[in-house]
Order: structure tokens, then C-alpha cells, then sequence
């Protein structure tokens, strides 16, 4: 931050930095009469300041936004038995595994883990709801944050979401309910409200359990234009767009204004070449996208980390559970035992690295990213507890550095800078 900066400039310049992940934090620590996240008009979910800010207000989003900060698991969650990998984190057991009941099993995004343990959590009343994300009701292709009282306002909500949601924009109403719930989300929203715990003492009472899927990073609004031109379909004419689901990975489907239906292979929206899939640059640095700060967390089991067109045809879905905490040990052992998941065989931290090459990867290249974010003056996020400065040495020299020099090349280029949020007025 330079002195001269106003708070609103201080604001945007996570934003303009492309550090935002548009989790809507800020929203609710500034209150919606000032920072309003919404989507702007470069297409993402971005904080828009709409009254007075104060550097006192942007101080504390700074504390807790995951553009500026993220930490692994706290401290006191990490018993003296809780095991280490210096790429996978703290886990006490690690599974793969589906949801037992067939439709969740369909539904879901891989196995349908994650909707069945939210069914579970709300059937022996462990929560009062669950807080997560479904498909918008606005906008094709976007999350929005909902909460879930029952097994159908569950089941509504499976299926990976691959565009911008957020997750935290009513934090401050949704603690106000004075209720116990869970957190479905992304791990950097998860690090976000983490981070928010620190500032409200409602976040550790009552929020019971965490959990997260494993994330590679989401679809950049221009990525997703570019598909719908790929396959021939206006994007102002799209309806609906179901990313994945109904299988593994199940079909893309694309529903359009004249009620017509399209469907397509997950590979068909991502690309058959993981180095050009289209990601937001904080993806890019990102440190942490195996959830390292949840009870568990739940990833597909690829191996190589993507699906083959062929034998992903008939696949019901297999997820790894990673359970970290051993509130997260518990659950999955209990929701096991009451029938609603089924627990396959236990595998090793290595299994995951067949499994998720790419967060291998980007594990032990985020500091060097990190470094290249330093070296051209930008804010470098604050990390603890996810070891990446340990992983940066056992990098050759040489990696470290094309690593450290790509990230700057990128931002000298202008690929790392987003224009400042604007969102379209109405005529
Ligand atoms: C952006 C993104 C990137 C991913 N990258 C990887 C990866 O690199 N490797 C890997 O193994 N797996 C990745 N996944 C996870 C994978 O797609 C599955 O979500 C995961 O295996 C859980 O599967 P499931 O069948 O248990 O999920 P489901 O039972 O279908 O449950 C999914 C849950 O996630 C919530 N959700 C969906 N989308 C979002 C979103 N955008 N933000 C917050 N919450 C959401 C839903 O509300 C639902 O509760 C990614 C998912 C997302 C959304
Ligand atoms: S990442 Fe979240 S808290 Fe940070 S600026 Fe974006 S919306 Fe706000
Ligand atoms: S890759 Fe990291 S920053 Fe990007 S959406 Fe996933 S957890 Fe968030």
C-alpha cells in the first residue's frame, strides 16, 4: 500500500492485482451500503464500493480477505497424533469413497460425498443447516449462496459449480440466526471465514463442521464465452449451463432460450490441455487448493487428474475424503456406520498425488509465484501453516526461477491486472 492511497483504492487494489476470488467477505465486513459484491463488467463477482469507506474497514478486509490472507488448519485443531504431508497437510485418514444412496451418488458431482455428508449432518440434527452453493438463479453458470434445511434443499444444491459464486456475502445475516450449520465451499472461501473467525466469536461456535472439495481453480467468465463459441451458441441466448454431475464427470449440458438442450464432455468445456484451461490469476498463485483448513476435504480420483472420454462414460464416481480434524474422522466414521456413505478401502497421501498432479505441482511452485508477485511490487497474500516456503526448496534452482519469472513476466504483460470493478448501470 502507498500512503497516498484512498481506502476505495486500497480495496480495488486486491482486485486490480487479480487477487479476488469474489467470496464476499468484504461485503459483509463493510456492510452492503458500502461494498456491494456483484457481478461487474468483466464478468466477475467483484466488491463494488457504493459509500463511504474508511481505512479502518479495509484494514480489517485485509485481515480476512483470502486475495490478501490464508492459513492452514488453526493450530488447535491439529491433535499429536493428526499425521503430515508436506504437500497434502494434516490428515488422520484418508478414504475413497462415495455416497451410498444411488441418486446423491448421481447427483453429485464425483461421488456425491459432500451432499451426502450435508444430508447427514441435517438428518441426526448435528446442524440446524448447511451453507453452501447452488446453481444462480440469475445467472447461467454462477453460484449462489443458499442455505439448506432439508434433503432436498441439499440435494438441489450437488454438482460442482465451475463459475463465480460467493459464498460469504450474507456471513454477517446467516450468523445472526444464532443457528448451528455447516460450510460447504471452496478453500479459499473456507480460509476466508477461517480468517473472519478471528473477528467473530459466532464463526467457532457455530459453525460445526467445515468441508471443502479439492479445487484446481474455477472458469474465468471469458473462458466460458469462449466454449459457448466453441460449440456454436450465442452466449447471451444461454438459459442454463450444468457443469458437471448426473455421472463422472457427467455431461455439460447447455440449455438455451428456444428450450433447446445441449450436452458435452467435461473436457469439451475445460480443454484437452490442462496449461491452457482458462483460470483466474489468484488460481494461479493459489496455496492452498486442497483445503487444508477444513475437516475434510473431498476430490476426485482421476488418475493424472483429469477424466478420459472413454472409461468416464458409465463411471458412478469414486471421491478421496481427506479427514483432517478429528471432528472430520468422526463424521466420516459415523456416517459411514449409519449407512449413508460408503467407504471404499483407505489410501496413502501418495495415492492422492497420482490422483491430483496438478495440486502436487502447484503446491511446491506457489512460493516461487509468490516471490514473482514480490519482485514486481504487488501484495503478496500472507500464508502460514501450508509449508510452501519449506516445498519452494526442494525446487531445483532453475524451476524456482522459471516459476518466479513467469509470474512476473505475466504481470509486466498485463495478464495479472483486472480493470477496476464497474458493474452496468441500468438505462
Ligand atoms: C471450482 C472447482 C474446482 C475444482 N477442482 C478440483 C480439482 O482440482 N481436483 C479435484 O479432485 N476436485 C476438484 N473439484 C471438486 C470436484 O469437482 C467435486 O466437487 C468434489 O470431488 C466433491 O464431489 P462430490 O460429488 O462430493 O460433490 P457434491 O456432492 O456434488 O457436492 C458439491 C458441493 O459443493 C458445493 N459447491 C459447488 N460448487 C461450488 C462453488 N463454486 N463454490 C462453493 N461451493 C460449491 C455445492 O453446494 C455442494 O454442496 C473442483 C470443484 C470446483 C467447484
Ligand atoms: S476475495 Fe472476497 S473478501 Fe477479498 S476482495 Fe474479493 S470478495 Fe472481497
Ligand atoms: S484454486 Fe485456490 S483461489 Fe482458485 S478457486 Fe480454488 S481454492 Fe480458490
Amino acid at each position: 500500500m502507498t500512503n497516498d492511497q484512498t481506502p476505495t483504492e486500497r480495496l480495488y487494489a486486491i482486485v486490480e492485482q487479480g487477487l479476488c476470488i469474489g467470496c464476499g467477505l468484504c461485503q459483509s465486513v463493510a456492510g452492503k451500503n458500502r461494498v456491494r459484491v456483484a457481478k461487474t463488467l468483466n464478468g466477475y463477482l467483484q466488491p463494488v464500493v457504493e459509500g463511504e469507506l474508511d481505512h479502518e474497514t479495509v484494514d480489517r478486509i485485509y485481515e480476512v480477505c483470502p486475495g490478501t490472507r490464508i492459513e492452514g488448519l488453526p493450530q488447535r485443531l491439529v491433535e499429536p497424533d493428526t499425521r503430515h504431508d508436506n504437500v497434502w497437510g494434516p490428515w488422520r485418514r484418508i478414504v475413497r469413497a462415495w455416497a451410498a444412496d444411488p441418486e446423491i451418488r448421481f447427483e453429485g458431482s464425483t461421488g456425491g460425498v459432500l451432499t451426502a455428508l450435508a444430508d447427514y449432518l441435517l438428518e441426526s440434527k448435528r446442524v440446524d443447516f448447511i451453507l453452501h452453493v447452488k446453481t444462480s438463479a440469475t445467472e447461467p453458470g454462477f453460484g449462489d449462496a443458499t442455505l439448506s434445511f432439508t434433503s432436498a434443499d441439499v440435494l438441489e444444491a450437488a454438482g460442482s459449480r465451475y463459475g463465480p459464486a460467493a459464498p460469504l456475502v450474507d456471513i454477517g445475516e446467516v450468523l445472526e440466526r444464532g443457528q448451528s450449520f455447516a460450510f460447504i465451499a471452496k478453500p479459499c472461501d473456507v480460509a476466508a471465514l477461517r480468517n473472519y473467525a478471528r473477528h467473530d466469536e459466532r464463526v467457532d461456535r457455530l459453525v460445526r463442521y467445515w468441508l471443502v472439495m479439492v479445487c484446481g481453480g474455477y472458469g474465468t467468465p471469458q473462458g466460458t464465452i469462449d466454449f459457448y463459441k466453441r460449440i456454436g451458441v450465442d452466449p447471451d441466448e444461454v438459459t442454463g449451463l450444468r457443469y458437471r454431475g448426473r455421472g463422472c464427470p457427467g455431461p455439460t449440458r447447455v440449455e438455451t432460450a428456444d428450450g433447446a438442450a445441449r450436452e458435452f464432455h467435461y473436457i469439451d468445456f475445460w480443454g484437452e490441455d490442462e496449461t491452457t484451461w482458462s483460470l483466474p490469476f489468484r488460481c494461479k498463485i493459489c496455496p492452498d487448493g486442497i483445503g487444508e483448513a477444513a475437516d475434510i476435504a473431498a476430490a476426485d480420483t482421476w488418475i493424472g487428474g483429469a477424466p478420459n472420454r472413454v472409461d468416464s462414460v458409465d463411471d458412478p464416481g469414486t471421491n478421496a475424503l481427506i479427514a483432517r480434524t478429528r471432528a472430520g474422522e468422526e463424521l466420516l466414521a459415523a456416517a459411514a456406520a449409519d449407512g449413508a456413505l460408503t467407504l471404499e478401502y483407505d489410501i496413502v497421501p501418495d495415492t492422492l498425488s497420482v490422483y491430483q498432479p496438478h495440486q502436487v505441482n502447484k503446491k511446491f511452485a506457489a512460493w516461487a509465484r509468490h516471490q514473482g508477485l514480490a519482485d514486481a511490487g504487488r501484495i503478496v497474500p500472507r500464508t502460514e501453516r501450508l509449508r510452501i516456503e519449506e516445498l519452494a526448496r526442494d525446487l531445483p534452482d532453475e524451476t524456482s526461477e522459471f516459476q518466479r519469472k513467469g509470474t512476473l513476466r505475466r504481470i509486466e504483460s498485463g495478464k495479472a491486472t483486472e480493470p477496476r470493478p464497474e458493474i452496468r448501470k441500468p438505462v
